[in-house]
């Protein structure tokens, strides 16, 4: 019987840990259950990490992933949606948000239900609906046929849907019904994220004074920055309110870009999302991403018909080895920009998103090259370091 177990008490030692406080190096950190706890047990297994170079960060969290492994979150059964779920833990992603795209409002209402189920377990921490509301000029690869106004009636509906799992909402808030609906969702306790948008500096502002707070994938889906028409991103990037997500693959952004980018929020207003599809941690090849097909090829995804970028094949282990290897951010900032921020976010700062006593034992062991070599969710290991 599970109550007659007894609990788990293992004290890694030997690595270097990224906590709230900043960088400790050979710092023990306890588990006991599924939690961190703040004092060494008297009975207890070690995990000795020294002599390897070690780092232990905080278990990752993805605001906006649309499937791994092979399997889709738009489409498919549970176990399809789970095989997702594990291929992202594997790769470090604890706490996963999932993404649908674009599609009938029916459709996307069965898919929240069964979504649902896994957020009521906990194997997922919400859902993200991109789409339909999105502008037909940045539609990137979504259906066009299938977008829609913001009418706050059916963005209710779709929060409805979620019973309780929806946590976020991509929207072109220029459109018509777009700035109600943004009023709407803060109401209901749902970011409201400018995304897909064609808004104009002065539209953005607007909305982000009517509750909007993040920036779906900055740069991608929207009018580019220029001198004399700054246009959303500028609006997004100043403004205190607004968190940005960044797609840190090296394909959706311009490495100069995203370091631009993280310098002009700071590192407290950025999240590393992966948009990741099907072909993540499983490879090349032929998909759906929701009605729209999509070539993935060296690693990059594109709809067949157009060319358009189509999500991503990134996990959160290859963005946070990017962001300290290449793109300069000290190790608290990436931790902050794909644990803390996104975290906070959810509203799950008191569970997960740093490690600390009482938190969640939801970490990830980096090695000397920061490749990962262990990842822990809930106290149980997904990978074990060997
Ligand atoms: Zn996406």
């Amino acid at each position: 019987m599970a109550s007659l177990t007894t609990t788990q008490r293992t004290v890694l030692t030997g690595a270097r840990v990224v906590l709230p406080s900043g960088v400790v190096d050979n710092h023990p950190l306890t588990v006991e259950g599924t939690s961190i706890a703040a004092n060494e047990p008297a009975e207890h297994s070690t995990l000795d990490l020294s002599g390897r170079g070690c780092t232990i960060v905080p278990g990752f969290v993805d605001l906006h992933n649309h499937g791994g492994g092979g399997a889709s979150f738009t489409s498919g059964t549970a176990e399809d949606i789970l095989t997702g779920v594990r291929t992202h833990r594997e790769h470090g992603t604890t706490t996963l948000v999932a993404s649908t795209v674009t599609n009938d409002l029916g459709v996307l209402a069965r898919q929240a239900a069964l979504l649902s189920e896994l957020v009521e377990q906990g194997d997922l921490a919400g859902i993200h609906y991109e789409g339909p509301f999105i502008s037909p000029c940045r539609k990137g690869a979504h259906d066009e046929g299938l977008l829609r106004h913001p009418d706050p009636a059916e963005v209710r509906a779709l929060v409805e849907a979620g019973r309780g799992a929806a946590r976020m909402v991509t929207l072109a808030t220029e459109l018509p019904g777009g700035i109600e609906s943004v009023r709407l969702l803060a109401d209901l306790g749902v970011i409201a994220a400018i995304g897909h948008t064609d808004a104009t500096y002065e539209q953005t502002r607007e909305a982000i004074d009517a509750g909007a707070t993040v920036a779906t994938h900055l740069f991608n889906a929207m009018p580019p920055l220029q001198h004399r028409t700054p246009g959303p991103i500028a609006a997004l990037l100043e403004d205190e309110r607004v968190t940005v997500e960044l797609v840190n693959d090296g394909t959706h952004l311009h490495p100069s870009v995203l370091q631009l980018a993280v310098r002009s929020a700071g590192a407290g207003r950025v999240a590393f999302i992966t948009d990741a599809m099907d072909a993540a941690g499983f490879g090349d090849g032929m998909y759906q991403l929701g009605p729209m097909q999509v070539e993935v090829r060296d690693g990059v995804a594109r709809l067949v018909e157009g060319g358009s970028i189509a999500g991503s094949t990134l996990t959160l282990d290859t963005a946070f080895k990017r962001a300290v290897t290449l793109d300069g951010l000290s190790l608290p900032d990436a931790v902050r920009a794909i644990s803390a921020n996104p975290a906070r976010l959810l509203g799950l700062s008191d569970r997960i998103g740093s490690l600390e006593p009482g938190k969640d034992a939801d970490l990830v062991v980096l090695n000397e090259a920061y490749d990962l070599v262990g990842v822990m969710r809930k106290g149980e290991w997904v990978v074990r370091p060997s």
